[in-house]
């Protein structure tokens, strides 16, 4: 995927990283960089950095870095291709022509096609015999033609083969229907379809592609639901269902569903922002999504013992992207769906009352709390109490917990100083805990032992520091290459991934070409520009003069020479002489 150089320069001269990461976090200037609340992580001290000089970011709570265009990528949910594109187009550029290998990106195009087919077959079922029982199952579930229609439900029929078919002759090829997972191969090698005898729920992503079917089996059969596995064009924990409507809602919160039933019943009677995940417990790439959209989520899941634990794992994933939540339980044990239904006409008032009235998530923890205790007994309430303290010291806002403290010890009788007095103890060791593991992440990223910043290459701590002080020298000092590498040739580089990347670095500069973030990153593989930017990031104060450069190549030499003695006498005697008669051999052809 290789764009041509002059290009990629352009495009980052035109897209200047500070002003285009600023439509997005709020900067303030820090020394010689700028820092902001993280759009990848909720925070609230600044951890995110831009870094003009090496026109990199990098984020020291979550990890993430890269140059401008990586940066696109995640802010606007983008592969390598469309950002570029996306940033060529807000600087009015032409994309060069046929210039990189498309084919990943032709291979997704077919399959959004495929999926778009696939999505106008299924809803032509409906009124055909064949499908004659899918629309009967869905008139069932009370849905209005008209909400069939908007959601683009469909029908796929009892047959083995009629969707692969109508595609092959819509003129797609076997791979291409295989790769979008709408068909598989049988034993005998011939293609059957994937979804057979389902209801069948299209999903579209929010730029108005079909990335995915959810099929719905209508017998008590299993699975009850079947979804398309992850394709080139989708990945089931970066999608919600219905978001691509839910978005262009006027209401400023999102309403967080199971099911598919559940979000179309929802917006068939009004309620416009509701979503779904897609079969799979939340995750925090969907909380990030919907972080993006909105500040409130409403938690809306089924009443049962399932639905209650899938709530509680939900607030937390919430709750680390700084979103307000809500949590809205159905009466009676019913799922929204039913609960809409039940009330036919009144399901819009019905709902809204139960939204209007959701507590927040805390108001639902205490509830859950108070239910697991009899607090008519003092026994009861001394359990009650004692738990709701440390729930209570797990909020950060003083009037909140100061507000819920009074409310708690009205309902109880407790004493109001007692109970304050337990919420504190607890609050204080809840603070000293974070200041350990705090305090325990900056020593691990100071030590180079962070997971993140050394790639699986523990052993060698010290070597690693030393190439990466060594790399991002270079990148800064690119006319200093030369004489570096005399005394260091790439093959003395220790670690793996830094040979990669300093090689490539020696490469370009010698054949007088630019090394910035982007233009190594479009060499390396997946999260080259993370790990490159993360590297920048980490090195940019450190000392950046010749000396220092030079002890950086003695440390990679030192340790290299030490690592090959130690590899030696880890083997067997055998392969040690093999070793040395490979050694005496090397030193005769030199002579
Ligand atoms: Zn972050």
């Amino acid at each position: 995927m290789a764009l041509p150089d002059d290009f990629l320069q352009e495009l980052r001269l035109r897209n200047d990283i500070t002003g285009v990461v600023s439509n997005y976090v709020h900067l303030t200037r820090r020394g010689r960089n700028l820092v902001g609340l993280c759009p990848f992580h909720g925070e609230k001290t600044a951890s995110f950095t831009v870094y003009p000089q090496t026109e990199s970011f990098y984020c020291f709570g979550c990890g993430v870095g890269g140059d401008v265009i990586g940066f696109i990528k995640r802010a606007e949910n983008l592969d390598y291709i469309d950002a570029v594109k996306f940033l060529a187009q807000k600087a009015g550029m032409q994309m060069p022509e046929n210039s990189y290998d498309d084919s990943m990106q032709k291979l997704r195009v077919r399959i959004f096609e495929a999926n778009r087919e696939a999505a106008r077959f299924f809803y032509s079922q409906l009124s055909v015999p064949a499908g004659k029982k899918g629309l009967e199952y869905l008139h069932s579930r009370r849905l209005a033609d008209k909400t069939i229609k908007m959601f683009g439900l469909g029908f796929a029929p009892d047959s083995w083969s009629a969707l692969t078919d109508h595609l092959l002759e819509k003129g797609f090829k076997q791979s291409e229907l295989i790769q979008a997972n709408l068909s598989s191969r049988n034993k005998n090698g011939g293609l059957i379809d994937r979804f057979r005898n389902r209801v069948m729920f299209p999903i579209i992503d929010v730029r108005g592609n079909v990335v995915a079917f959810g099929g719905r089996i209508m017998t008590d059969e299993k699975p009850k639901y079947l979804n398309t596995s992850d394709t080139p064009v989708f990945k089931k924990s970066g999608n919600l269902f219905a978001l691509n409507r839910a978005k262009n809602s006027k209401s400023d919160k999102l309403i967080l569903c199971e099911g598919y039933m559940d979000v179309i019943a929802l917006h068939q009677a009004g309620f416009d922002f509701a979503v779904a995940t897609l079969g799979t417990a939340l995750t925090q790439e969907q909380a990030v999504i919907l972080k993006r959209y909105t500040n409130t989520v409403v938690i809306c899941y089924d009443a049962d013992e399932a639905g209650q634990k899938a709530t509680s794992r939900a607030i937390d994933i919430l709750r680390k992207e700084g979103l307000d939540i809500r949590v809205l339980t159905v009466p009676d044990g019913k799922d929204p769906d039913e609960f809409i239904k039940h009330h036919g006409d009144n399901g819009y008032i019905k709902f809204k009352q139960l939204l209007e009235a959701t507590g927040n998530d805390l108001e639902y923890r205490i509830s859950k709390l108070r239910r697991s205790y009899n607090i008519q007994t003092p026994d009861g309430r001394v359990k009650f109490m004692t738990d709701a303290a440390k729930l209570l010291s797990g909020v950060d806002n003083a009037i909140e917990r100061s507000v819920y403290i009074g409310t708690l010890c009205m309902e109880t009788g407790v004493d109001r100083k007692l109970f304050e007095n337990e919420v504190s103890k607890n609050l204080r060791r809840r603070y000293k805990r974070q200041d350990e593991a705090e305090f325990k992440r900056i020593r691990q990223q100071l030590s180079g032992e962070d997971a993140r910043l050394n790639f699986g290459e523990k052993k060698k701590v010290r070597a690693v520091r030393a190439e990466e002080a060594l790399i991002s020298y270079l990148i800064l000092n690119p006319d200093m290459v030369r004489k570096v590498k005399e005394k260091l040739p790439p093959e003395k580089m220790v670690t793996e991934f830094n040979r990669q990347v300093y090689d490539i670095l020696i490469q370009r500069i010698i054949s007088g070409k630019s090394c910035t973030v982007t233009d190594l990153s479009s060499e390396l593989g997946d999260d080259g520009d993370a790990k490159i930017a993360a590297m920048l990031a980490n090195n940019i104060s450190e000392s950046n003069s010749l000396d220092a450069c030079n002890d950086y190549v003695n440390i990679i030499l030192d340790e290299g020479s030490k690592r090959s003695a130690e590899e030696i006498a880890m083997q067997s005697p055998e392969d040690i002489q093999a070793y040395m008669k490979e050694l005496k051999e090397q030193k005769n052809k030199k002579r």
